[in-house]
């Protein structure tokens, strides 16, 4: 996923360097459900934990070197 290319359509909300996370603000879709999701976790470490708020979908994308993980409500 080309986050550059989208990232005028998504806001940063916390960026701690190999990891970042980012609100949808166009309804961009998920590769994974091709559903607009709510917030977009990229990260380039191995393990990270990360909670969620409430009961929600998540879907991950591998990429050679991120892992990407998408919520929904
Ligand atoms: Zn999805």
């Amino acid at each position: 996923m080309d986050i550059h290319a989208i990232r005028h359509r998504l806001k940063l909300k916390k960026d701690a360097g190999h990891t970042e996370l980012f609100e949808n603000r166009d309804s961009v879709v998920c590769p994974a459900c091709d559903k607009p999701f709510g917030d977009l976790l990229a990260t380039e470490k191995r393990e990270h934990s990360f909670r969620p708020t409430g009961l929600m979908r998540l879907c991950v994308v591998r990429e050679d070197d991120r892992l990407l993980v998408f919520t929904h409500e």
